[in-house]
């Protein structure tokens, strides 16, 4: 007997302009994987309903996005350890009816980083933002060995919340606070977790404050375009790295566990680039 297609989507709401079908879609296409990506942009009230439809044999599973990284967790069968740290959930499986979900923002993020062959092993970093993003980021920088983790925020209580899960390599400051051109002294890296530059050219910390880097330093926004902080920071001879492998890292992941395939990453890399910009 014929089966259908397979699907996957992508869940969260707003969902605006996504790259992830494009990337999602193509690998399908060159792995010959009769499967297709599909966006569901879903109310809150809906969100019980949708993800119960996962279940249907046809469901490869879903990505996950905001709002809704916390709300899926007590809808889903069981948790990766990663995903049950951090009470977040950016991707479902649907593995034989069961839903399995897991989070591969933390080995997305993480391998992007070993991609660019930047070091933060016994290294300081510096990360701006305390949201669902940042709790992702935090937990691979650990994971990655960094010696002392900053994190500075605009709700400091956000960040302290952040910092006493690693409590022996993790502090919280505020994003105002005069100490930060100190802080930026030492660090290997600054990533930008806040969504300050996602619209307009608005920076998320001052190019005075981030004169104090070291030109040694890597700049990483996990916004995917370049945005005016990794302009500012290329025009003082920084490497500056954008979120769009991020992306591509995490949605890969996704993909190996719903196909059970390695990920054609050269094919989602090269569709992702061309969808960026429409
Ligand atoms: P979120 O949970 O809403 O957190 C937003 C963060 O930005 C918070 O730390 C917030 O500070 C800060 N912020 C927002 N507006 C601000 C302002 N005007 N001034 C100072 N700080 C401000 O969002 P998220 O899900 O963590 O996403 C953060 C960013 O990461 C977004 O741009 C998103 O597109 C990007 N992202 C990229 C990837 C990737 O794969 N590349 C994956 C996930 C997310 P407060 O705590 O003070 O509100």
């Amino acid at each position: 007997m014929r089966t259908g297609p397979k699907r996957a989507l992508l869940i969260g709401h707003p969902l605006g302009h996504s790259l992830s079908p494009a990337f999602q879609n193509a690998a399908f296409r060159a792995a010959g994987f009769d499967a297709e990506y599909g966006l569901a942009d879903v109310l809150p009230e809906n969100l019980a309903s949708v993800v119960a439809a996962l279940h249907a044999d046809e469901m490869l599973g879903a990505n996950v996005t905001v709002p809704y990284k916390q709300a899926v967790v007590p809808l889903l069968d069981d948790l990766s350890d990663d995903a049950h740290t951090l009470g977040a959930v950016n991707t479902i499986v649907n593995r034989s009816g069961r839903l399995h979900g897991l989070n591969t923002d933390v080995p997305g993020f993480a391998a992007d980083v070993r991609e660019h062959d930047v070091h933060v092993e016994g290294e300081t970093v510096v990360m701006l933002g305390a949201g669902g993003a940042a709790r992702g980021v935090a937990a691979a920088l650990v994971g990655m060995g960094v010696a002392r983790l900053v994190i500075a925020n605009r709700t400091l209580e956000r960040a302290a919340a952040i910092a006493e899960q690693y409590p022996h390599v993790a502090e919280a400051v505020s994003a105002e606070s005069a100490t930060m051109p100190a802080l930026l002294v030492d660090a290997a890296m600054i990533v930008n977790a806040t969504s300050v530059g996602l619209r307009g050219d608005d920076l998320p910390i001052a190019t005075d404050t981030l004169a104090h880097l070291s030109p040694q330093a890597v700049v990483y926004d996990l916004i995917y375009r370049p945005t005016a902080l990794l302009r500012a920071a290329e025009a003082r001879g920084l490497r500056a790295i954008d979120g769009l492998g991020m992306l591509v890292q995490q949605g890969a992941l996704a993909w190996e566990q719903w196909t059970g395939q390695a990920a054609p990453l050269d094919v989602m890399w090269e569709a992702a680039r061309a969808a960026r910009y429409f």
